[in-house]
C-alpha cells in the first residue's frame, strides 16, 4: 500500500479486517476520500486505498472532519476488541474451539464469493460469533474467479461473467508456517498431490481460513480447482470438496489448531469426516469406536430439501478421487461407499456428512420436518418423529442489514445500545414510541435512495444494450416514490416462482395500472449459468418489461448481489416470497426486510410461519398441500391476488394526512415482533448451547490423551 499520512495511518489496520463491513463510519470515510472510486472499487477499502492519489490523503489528515469520524471508528475499534463478550462473561470456564466449513460466503460486496443465502448465512453466522466471542474458526475456499457478475442482454437473456478478485486487493494475508516460509498443504487427489496454500481473513474476533490450489507447484487443471464457486463439471466439484473437506482439516492441524467441535454447513464440506477418520485409524481403536468418536463432536446442517442443491457424486468417481484416502482407511472400497450411500446409487454428501453427526439441524422448523420425511428411508427402522433432525431457525447479521437511517431510528427510541440487546423482546416493544410520521419519513427517504439506485442501474444496461431512448424513458419515468411498489430478490432458483405475479397478464395489467393506485414491481436475480430454467424466467421478465403497458411497472435491476439487496431491502413498501411450499428451507431475505420497516408477504413456508401473526406482514393461502405443480400455482396465484388486490393496496393507499396510518401500525408491528429473533445473534446462541457447548464437553470427558 501507499503512503498513508501517519494521523490516520491506522485505516490500514481498519481496512483488513472486514469487521469495516457492518461499520458506517467506514464507507462514510472512504466517500470523503473519493466517492467515485468508493463505487469503482465496489467498496473494497484495500483496493480503494491502493488506488487513491496521495494528495487525496493529505488533504483528509488535515481535515477536522474527516479526522473526527476516523477517531471515532478508531474507538469503536479498540472498544469492540477490549469490551467483555457474551461468551466470557457466560462460558468463563469453557475452552471449546470450533470449526465451521462452508463453500461459500457472503460478508461483503467486495468478495463475491457466494451464490446466494446460504453463503449470506455463513457469513452472517461467522459475524455473529465474532460479536459474541464465540471462539471458532471458519474455514473456505479462496475463489479468485469469484461467482459470476451478471449482465442482462438486449434479448433479456442473462450474460455470466468471472472477475478476477487479486489475492493483494482483498482483505487476506498468507498464513505463514513455522520456517517463515508460506504454508502449503498437500491435498492427495487420485493419484497425485495437489498442494494448497492457506490465506487469513479476519472478520473482527473471527479467523478465517481460505484455501487456495493457484500455485506455481500445481498444474495449470489443478490451479483450477479453486477458480470458481459452483463452476465447472462434476469432476472439479469433487476436487473442490476435497480440497475444502480434507485440506481444510490438514491446513488446521498445520496451523497447530485442535477443533473440540466441527460444523459441516451444508453436505459441501462433508469430506472433513473422511480426514478427521483417517487421522484416528492409526491410533488402535476400533472402526465403531472411532465412527462413534468422530460423530460425538461433528454437527451438520443441512439447508435445502432441493435435491439440486445436494451433491452425489459417481461412485467411480469418489473411487478414482479418493484412492489414496481410502487406502488409508480399514475399508474396501464397498465400504467406504456405503458411507455416502443414499437412496440411488450415488456417493451422496449429504448423506456422508448426515451419519457421521451427532447433530444435525434443518434452518427452520417446517424445514427440520421436511427434512426427516428426506431422511426417512435411510433410517427404515425409525418412525418418522424419531428421526434425529432438529431446527435452529435461521437469523441475519442486524449490524450489517439495518440501513443506516433505520439505525439512527433505533439509536433514538430504543437506545444507542439497541444492538446489544437485540435479542431482548422488550426492547422492540419501545418500537411504538417512535411518531408514525418521523418513521414514515424514514421510510420514504430509503425509498427515494433505492428509486434513484434501481433508475441508474436499469438505465446503464438499456443504455449498453442500445435501447431506444423513448423506451427508456418511459420506464424511468414510472419509477416514483408515490407508487406502492413491491420487491422480489433472490437467486431464480425455479421453486422460488418469480413469474408467480406474472401469470395472468390482465389482471396483472389492472393491479399495476389502476388509476389511483398504481403498483410497481422491482426484480433482481441471478440464475445459476447451467440452470437453463431459472434464465429463461429472467428473459421473460426483461421481455415483459419493454411490453408497454408494463414499462416502468415490471423492471428487472441487474447484477444481484449484496450491495443491490440493501437498497431494494431497505426502500422497497412490499417484499414477496412465493416459493413453492415446502421446497424454501427458511429464506432470509424476509428478515431483512422486516428490520427496514418493509413488510412481508410471504406463502407460509420456511421461516415465515414462525415469525407471522396476522398483523406483522401478510400470508398467501394456508400451510396446505396440493395434488400437483399446476394446481399449486393456480391455487397460490389466485390467493396472492386477492390479497393485493382487497387488503394489500387498499390498505397502502389509504392515507390520512399523507400518511398511511393503518400500513405504518402494521410496520411497528412487524418491526416490533421479528427482529428481536430473526437475527443471528439468537441463531448462533441457540448453535452453542444446543450443539456447541454439549459436542465440545462431550470431547473434553473422552480426552484420554489419545486423541
Ligand atoms: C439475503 C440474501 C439472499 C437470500 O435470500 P432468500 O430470501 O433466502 O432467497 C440471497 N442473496 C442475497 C444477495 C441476499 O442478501
Amino acid at each position: 500500500m501507499m503512503n498513508i499520512p501517519q494521523r490516520i495511518g491506522q485505516m490500514k489496520e481498519i481496512a483488513s479486517d472486514l469487521w469495516f463491513t457492518w461499520q458506517r463510519e467506514t464507507e462514510k470515510l472512504c466517500a470523503m476520500l473519493d466517492r467515485q472510486l468508493w463505487t469503482e472499487t465496489n467498496h473494497n477499502p484495500t483496493k480503494f486505498m491502493r488506488r487513491l492519489y496521495p494528495q487525496r490523503w493529505e488533504k483528509a489528515a488535515l481535515n477536522p472532519e474527516f479526522l473526527n469520524l476516523y477517531h471515532r471508528l478508531l474507538e469503536k475499534y479498540a472498544q469492540y476488541q477490549k469490551e467483555k463478550t457474551w461468551y466470557q462473561q457466560n462460558y468463563p470456564e469453557s475452552n471449546l474451539l470450533i470449526a465451521y466449513f462452508s463453500a461459500e460466503l457472503g460478508l461483503h460486496e467486495s468478495l463475491p464469493v457466494y451464490g446466494g443465502g446460504l453463503g449470506i448465512l455463513a457469513g452472517d453466522h461467522l459475524k455473529s460469533c465474532g460479536d459474541l466471542g464465540i471462539p471458532l474458526v471458519g474455514v473456505s475456499i479462496l475463489y479468485k474467479n469469484s461467482y459470476f457478475k451478471q449482465k442482462i442482454n438486449r434479448d433479456g437473456w442473462q450474460e455470466a461473467a468471472y472477475p478476477m478478485l487479486k489475492p493483494e486487493e482483498i482483505p487476506v494475508t498468507p498464513c505463514l508456517g513455522l520456517d517463515g516460509t508460506y504454508l502449503i498443504i498437500p491435498v492427495e487427489i487420485g493419484e497425485k498431490t495437489v498442494y494448497t496454500k492457506i490465506w487469513l481473513q479476519k472478520i473482527g474476533r473471527i479467523k478465517l481460513y481460505l484455501l487456495d490450489t493457484d500455485i506455481p507447484s500445481n498444474n495449470p487443471e489443478e490451479r483450477k480447482i479453486t477458480g470458481q464457486l459452483y463452476g465447472g463439471d462434476e469432476k472439479t466439484r469433487i476436487a473442490q470438496e476435497i480440497v475444502l473437506g480434507i485440506g481444510g482439516v490438514k491446513a488446521l492441524r498445520a496451523l497447530g489448531l485442535k477443533p473440540s467441535v466441527w460444523h459441516i454447513n451444508e453436505g459441501h464440506a462433508a469430506f472433513l469426516v473422511i480426514e478427521r477418520l483417517r487421522e484416528l485409524t492409526n491410533q488402535s481403536l476400533s472402526w465403531s469406536r472411532v465412527v462413534q468418536e468422530i460423530k460425538s463432536r461433528t454437527v451438520f446442517t443441512t439447508h435445502t430439501p432441493v435435491p439440486a442443491g445436494h451433491d452425489i457424486f459417481p461412485p467411480e468417481l469418489v473411487l478414482d478421487y479418493l484412492s489414496q484416502i481410502i487406502r488409508q482407511l480399514p475399508l474396501t472400497p464397498e465400504e467406504f461407499l456405503a458411507l455416502g450411500r443414499g437412496e440411488g446409487h450415488g456417493f451422496n454428501m449429504t448423506k456422508l456428512a448426515f451419519s457421521h453427526s451427532a447433530y444435525v439441524n434443518g434452518v427452520s422448523r417446517l424445514h427440520a420436518r421436511v427434512s426427516k420425511k428426506i431422511f426417512s428411508p435411510m433410517y427404515p427402522h425409525l418412525t418418522e418423529e424419531k428421526i434425529p433432525i432438529s431446527s435452529v431457525t435461521n437469523g441475519v447479521h442486524l449490524a450489517t442489514w439495518t440501513a443506516p437511517e433505520i439505525n439512527d431510528l433505533f439509536c433514538k427510541y430504543l437506545g444507542e445500545d439497541w444492538i446489544k440487546r437485540q435479542t431482548d423482546p422488550r426492547l422492540w416493544k419501545k418500537i411504538h414510541l417512535i411518531p408514525d410520521r418521523e418513521l414514515w419519513e424514514t421510510h420514504q427517504v430509503l425509498k427515494k435512495k433505492m428509486i434513484n439506485f434501481v433508475r441508474a442501474n436499469v438505465y446503464r444496461y438499456l443504455k449498453r444494450n442500445l435501447e431506444p431512448a423513448f423506451l427508456i424513458r418511459e420506464i424511468l419515468k414510472k419509477l416514483k416514490p408515490e407508487v406502492f411498489t413491491i420487491g422480489f430478490a433472490r437467486r431464480f432458483a425455479t421453486y422460488k416462482r418469480a413469474d408467480l405475479i406474472l401469470k395472468d397478464w390482465e389482471r396483472l395489467d389492472k393491479l399495476l395500472n389502476h388509476p389511483e393506485r398504481p403498483v410497481n414491481i422491482i426484480f433482481a436475480g441471478k440464475a445459476h449459468p447451467a440452470d437453463r430454467p431459472g434464465q429463461e424466467i429472467i428473459k421473460r421478465i426483461s421481455d415483459l418489461a419493454k411490453e408497454e403497458r408494463f414499462r416502468g411497472r415490471v423492471v428487472f435491476v441487474e447484477d444481484y448481489d449484496i450491495h443491490v439487496a440493501r437498497y431494494l431491502l431497505s426502500g422497497t413498501d412490499l417484499w414477496l416470497n412465493t416459493p413453492r411450499r415446502p421446497l424454501e428451507a427458511s429464506g432470509t431475505s424476509g428478515q431483512k426486510a422486516a428490520v427496514n420497516g418493509v413488510l412481508n408477504c410471504s406463502i407460509p413456508d420456511g421461516w415465515w410461519p414462525e415469525a407471522t401473526n396476522g398483523k406483522n406482514g401478510f400470508t398467501i393461502g394456508k400451510e396446505e398441500e396440493f395434488p400437483n405443480e399446476s394446481i399449486h400455482d393456480e391455487k397460490n396465484h389466485q390467493s396472492l391476488f386477492h390479497l393485493l388486490e382487497e387488503k394489500i393496496v387498499p390498505c397502502y393507499y389509504h392515507q390520512t394526512n399523507g400518511l398511511p396510518k393503518k400500513w405504518i401500525s402494521h410496520m411497528k408491528e412487524s418491526l416490533a415482533t421479528i427482529p428481536w429473533y430473526f437475527n443471528s445473534e439468537r441463531m448462533v446462541q441457540e448453535y452453542f448451547e444446543k450443539f456447541y457447548l454439549p459436542a465440545g464437553n462431550r470431547a473434553h470427558i473422552n480426552k484420554d490423551g489419545s486423541f
